[in-house]
């Protein structure tokens, strides 16, 4: 028997150096059939970091293409995360007389960051259906020139919660121009929104963020409270921030547009900010 096991044994030792690419594939095929039982059971518990919106971003941003219709259904816990509660006005600004003050950046520890979307030359059914449902305070500073064919459209937005902000009537390069003309631009937009809005423009962003000293005066002399420049932009689903520390702080002004990759700008914008633990703001409330 003794010899029995011995020779059964070496024909064993004998099999398998005959046949080592044999046993390395049956020992892959048995470590790898156990890790994937391992794993399986963490493939099913959500993982946190997951972005909120389940945005297919391979539909955007091609132009013609129809975007996959951004289903939401957690969009009603969404946007109590995302919104920071009314707590403005945290510092009260004047206007000194004859120069409206330009803002950079709010000056605030509370968690909250500020988004404007400015022009308005892209004015989709999806942009609207996103806006209308989130109801996040977003500042939209527009132009007339793109929007005066369609200020039905800025009105929803506007009903959603989104104030209609001054950006000019025809996005001149404000420095090229006189004071007088300066004036005409400025008071002319927040003249035009007074009418078709029903509520007169108290901001005002530079087209370009181009301005000079007869922009202060002009805008101060047309009523507008603050010049509002930004610190960071999301555009082309890319954020892009004015300094080198590569995240959102409190107070921060955003940039962003109405254009056709809008909808993978919102995600990226929402993703960062929740990265940062920071919350939307209404940047009339804190600018009063
Ligand atoms: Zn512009």
């Amino acid at each position: 028997m003794a010899t029995g096991k011995k020779n059964a044994g070496r024909l064993i030792i004998k099999i398998i150096s005959r046949q080592k690419n044999l046993v390395v594939i049956v020992v892959i095929v048995i470590v790898g059939f156990s890790l994937i039982h391992k794993d399986s059971p963490r493939n099913h518990t959500p993982n946190r970091t997951e972005p909120i919106f389940a945005l297919q971003t391979s539909a955007y941003p091609q132009h013609g293409v129809e975007p996959e219709p951004i289903r939401a259904p957690h969009a009603i816990k969404t946007s109590p995360l995302l919104l920071m509660p009314w707590r403005g006005p945290v510092e009260p600004q004047s206007t000194p007389p004859n120069a409206a003050q330009v803002v950079y950046k709010v000056s605030t520890t509370d968690p909250v960051v500020f988004v404007s979307i400015d022009d308005g030359v892209v004015q989709s059914p999806e942009i609207l259906d996103w806006l209308t449902r989130h109801h996040l305070p977003f500042t939209m500073f527009l132009y007339n020139g793109v929007i005066k064919d369609n200020y039905q459209y800025f009105a929803k937005l506007q009903a959603a919660g989104l104030p209609v902000e001054n950006h000019t009537l025809n996005h001149p390069h404000l420095p090229k121009l006189n004071l007088d003309q300066q004036k005409t631009e400025i008071c002319g937009a927040a003249d035009t929104y007074a009418q078709v809005f029903g509520r007169r423009p108290t901001l005002f962003r530079p087209p370009y963020g181009a301005f000079n000293v007869d922009t202060r005066q002009a805008a101060a002399e047309c009523g507008m409270r603050a010049i509002v420049m930004w610190h960071a932009t999301v555009d082309r689903g890319v954020m892009h921030f004015q300094d080198d520390i590569g995240h959102l702080e409190p107070g921060d002004i955003v940039l962003m547009h109405f254009r056709p990759e809008f909808l993978q700008d919102i995600q990226v914008l929402t993703n960062q900010v929740q990265q940062d633990k920071l919350r939307i703001g209404r940047l009339e409330d804190w600018l009063k």
